[in-house]
């Protein structure tokens, strides 16, 4: 049974004796000795009648001594009792991750790519005595740390991956890497702070494997490549991964993404959808074409894309529930014709869509279908809609998000763990957390005093993170998968 549990069945025991005594006083007396000795208890008759050593304590007063007992025992369930010794641990493991990150900074890969990445990760595993798997979704890698007592698989993901994006910052290790990424030369930056994520769970498999023999459970600590996506089309990343089995012994799983945008030393968390799923939309009106001088001979897909383009937009104001969640749509390029006296055949739009939540996605595009072929149709063209599904939304089960987040409030303090807004970015995090429980959380990574507003966001070439923050990553990563072991 696990302590804590056995700790309430303690209590509760004992407040139902004394209960007993108020009922009939007469029978029951109460064996206590005395306060100096700091033991509340110590004998338990078998005839069930107590002797109350000092006698100056009534119940009413042990009662009243009891109720701190309960809050202490309020406070700490979901505690593990490996929480010191993982505070001392992250405080020394600090430096190796800071330098770890650096390291990865230098060497950005973009996605698919992270073979020299990939390499200093599986060294760190083995060299932690911990089974390692390189290979797994073409780069990615999986390292098993195996606790001392029985208990369930926890999960942890870092993504690996860094984007084509030339680094402007101003930090001694600045990123000078360049390739060619759709035909065009470009610098290669860790500008989404993955090099950060991979750090922190390096650190987080160090401080746990100090201690793998007091572990109740083991771990997976589960190094994804690809996360910001590839454009081949093929299946890669978290999706790959989840295709290829990584889930399958996985009981419940936890990652975590630096923010940009929050204070390093505090955490944000959302319970429910938090970031969205991310589509593409491909919108083809065919009309026929005619002289611009007679349109009346034809039918013009150029009018019809404009109402199409406009009546996308009611779909947010009319159809979706905006006190919930909110949605995107957005046309981000229109494709037709070739001289101002020519109407058309063909027009083409591509467009991103976001939502959070699975119903609301199916909302929203059964109504993006039927508003733009049926604005087509009444103009004669006709139109076809193709929505290519990208990440779903990365949605924290509530139940699960209240289960833990008092291991967040443990970690960064009560007064550092913001609820946050929904954010309308994507994360592939959500193809793991369709398969067992998942909490993703936000790491602050922004200077202290720093206006988000002004602070380079993520992706750009001013993107800097601050370091401090990352050891408050280690601390609640390993008190989240401490916890979660306690608990089960
Ligand atoms: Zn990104
Ligand atoms: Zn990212």
């Amino acid at each position: 049974m696990n302590t804590q549990i056995l700790r309430f069945w303690v209590f509760f025991m004992l407040m139902d004796m004394i209960s007993l005594k108020q009922v009939s006083p007469n029978r029951i007396t109460v064996d206590f000795p005395t306060l100096e000795n700091n033991k509340i208890f110590r004998k338990v008759n078998k005839d069930s009648t107590f002797n109350c050593i000092d006698h100056s304590l009534k119940p009413r007063k042990l009662k009243k001594l009891l109720i701190p007992f309960l809050f202490l025992s309020i406070a700490s369930f979901g505690q593990s009792k490996l929480r010191p010794k993982i505070d001392q641990s992250s405080d020394q493991v600090e430096s190796k991750v800071i330098e770890w990150r650096r390291d990865f900074h230098q060497n950005p890969e973009l996605s698919n790519q992270e073979f020299r990445t990939a390499k200093v990760i599986a060294e760190h595993l083995r060299s932690l005595g911990m089974e390692v798997t390189e290979g797994v979704a073409k780069t990615g890698v999986v390292g098993i740390l195996k606790g001392g007592k029985p208990g369930p698989m926890v999960g942890l993901r870092a993504d690996m991956d860094a984007l084509p994006v030339t680094e402007r910052a101003d930090v001694p290790f600045k990123s000078t890497v360049t390739t060619t990424f759709n035909g065009q030369e470009t610098g290669v930056m860790h500008a989404c702070g993955h090099d950060s994520h991979m750090a922190i769970m390096m650190g987080v498999a160090e401080v746990l494997a100090g201690m793998k023999d007091q572990l109740e459970g083991s771990i997976k600590f589960i190094f994804q490549p690809a996360e910001e996506g590839v454009y081949d089309g093929s299946i890669a990343g978290a999706e790959l991964m989840v295709k290829e089995g990584v889930m399958e012994d996985v009981d419940a799983i936890f990652g975590l993404h630096i923010w940009a945008q929050i204070e390093a030393g505090k955490i944000g968390y959302r319970s429910g959808p938090f970031l969205a799923a991310v589509d593409n939309l491909k919108i083809t009106v065919n009309g026929t074409q005619s002289h611009g001088a007679t349109p009346w001979y034809g039918v013009d897909p150029i009018v019809s894309s404009s109402q199409i383009v406009m009546g996308l937009q009611t779909i947010l104001s009319r159809n979706v529930n905006i006190t919930e969640n909110p949605a995107i749509v957005t046309i981000g390029a229109i494709h037709g014709g070739i001289r101002s006296n020519i109407i058309p055949e063909e027009v083409n739009m591509i467009g991103t869509i976001r939502t959070f939540g699975d119903e609301q996605q199916a909302l929203v595009h059964k109504r993006i279908t039927e508003i733009v072929t049926n604005i087509a149709e009444s103009s004669g063209a006709s139109a076809k809609v193709e929505i290519g599904k990208l990440y779903p939304s990365t949605v924290n089960p509530p139940a699960f998000t209240s289960q833990m987040l008092p291991s967040l409030k443990g970690a960064a303090g009560e007064e550092n763990v913001i609820a946050m807004d929904p954010i309308t970015g994507s994360e592939d995090f959500s193809y793991f957390q369709r398969e067992k429980p998942g909490f993703f959380i936000m790491l602050g990574g922004m200077k202290i005093g720093g206006d988000p507003l002004t602070t380079a966001s993520h992706h750009t070439p001013d993107f800097y993170l601050e370091e401090s923050g990352f050891k408050l990553g280690v601390r609640a990563l390993s008190y989240l998968v401490v916890d979660y072991m306690g608990m089960q």
